[in-house]
């Protein structure tokens, strides 16, 4: 039996590169021979053409599954069916928008097999035409996440990887519902190794990620896989009460021996006032995000929600 590979994509209103994504893809499959792949697309609730544009490939190619989300449920529920609906010896996540180059699948599997690897991640070892915003953010936002998370990830890797049915079997345990799959991933643990590439500019269409889902997505990544928040806002608070402690000792020393004056304090009060307040805020908001955290996975709900498969 030939060994199998799915292809997970992805998609959010993305007609402009659909079919130019599809027909690199296909490129690809074809030349692979030794393996037996399949792509499954993830409609994840587009609200352009990508819906028809995909039913038509599937229509076309036995091949080809789509997901059809009852809505837009997030990139990283997408990539999660995805996982859930593979039953491939392996998996390659890739984004739709060529980002990603196709062409460079079989020299991920050769990876893998060279290296017995269980996991090969893809590191961006260049972004072409991406705004400095981006690369910047994406620059701290990777180190930040390393300095705060308690496992250590590897830097300027996206969801561009191959994982096999070990480490899919494992990704299926993962009870939570704000999944941060790379995060995850790397956590699993077994045989991970990097493999570098150029990051391509968009093919077409615009990014799905707006600054408000950068900050969604940062803000899951650190609080699934971290508890510094917290501590870090428990130093703070420790801070503070040594600050105070100094403070009132200087306050009482001053009205024993005179040398502060009763009356003219008004500029340190609010200072003081603004500062531990502000200190107060900032933890219990610190303390809120987490709550928030809980309250979302006690719920239970389903991660998306499947309105219509093609080809399953
Ligand atoms: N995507 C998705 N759902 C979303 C947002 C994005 O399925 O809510 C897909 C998108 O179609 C693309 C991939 O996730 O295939 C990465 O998105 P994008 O390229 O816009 O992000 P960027 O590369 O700009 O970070
Ligand atoms: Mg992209």
């Amino acid at each position: 039996m030939k060994e199998t590979l799915s292809i997970i994509v992805p998609c959010y209103n993305e007609e402009a590169v659909i079919n130019e994504s599809y027909s690199q893809l296909k490129n690809v499959i074809d030349k692979m021979t030794t393996i037996q792949t399949e792509i499954i697309f993830i409609n994840d609730g587009s609200k352009d053409s990508t819906a028809e544009m995909l039913s038509k490939i599937a229509s076309n190619s036995t091949n080809v599954k789509v997901l059809h989300f009852s809505r837009n449920f997030g990139h990283q529920a997408a990539v999660t069916a995805g996982i859930n609906y593979c039953n491939s010896d392996l998996a390659l996540i890739i984004d739709a928008d060529l980002q990603d180059p196709p062409e460079l699948i079989p020299d991920i599997i050769d990876t893998k097999n060279r290296d017995k690897a269980n996991v090969v991640y893809c590191v961006r070892d260049e972004r072409k035409g991406e705004s400095i915003f981006k690369k910047l953010t994406a620059r701290v936002f990777y180190r930040t996440m390393n300095y705060l998370s308690e496992v250590n990830f590897p830097l300027d890797t996206g969801d561009f990887r191959l994982i096999d049915r070990q480490v899919m079997n494992e990704f299926k345990k993962f009870r939570e519902k704000g999944k941060y799959i790379r995060g995850i991933i790397s956590w699993v643990g077994f045989v991970q190794v990097p493999y570098k590439y150029k990051r391509n500019p968009r093919f077409a269409g615009e990014t799905k990620y707006p600054l408000s889902k950068m900050i969604q997505f940062a803000s899951t990544a650190m609080l699934y896989f971290s508890k510094k928040p917290l501590k870090l806002a428990t130093g703070l608070g420790f801070t503070s009460v040594l600050i105070g402690v100094f403070y009132a000792v200087y306050a009482v020393a001053g009205k024993l021996f005179g040398f502060t004056h009763a009356l003219s304090g008004w500029s340190s009060i609010i200072l003081l006032i603004v500062f531990f307040g502000g200190v107060q805020l900032l933890t219990v908001g610190v303390l809120g995000q987490y709550i928030g955290i809980l309250f979302d996975e006690i719920k239970d709900r389903p991660e998306y929600i499947v309105s219509k498969k093609e080809n399953f």
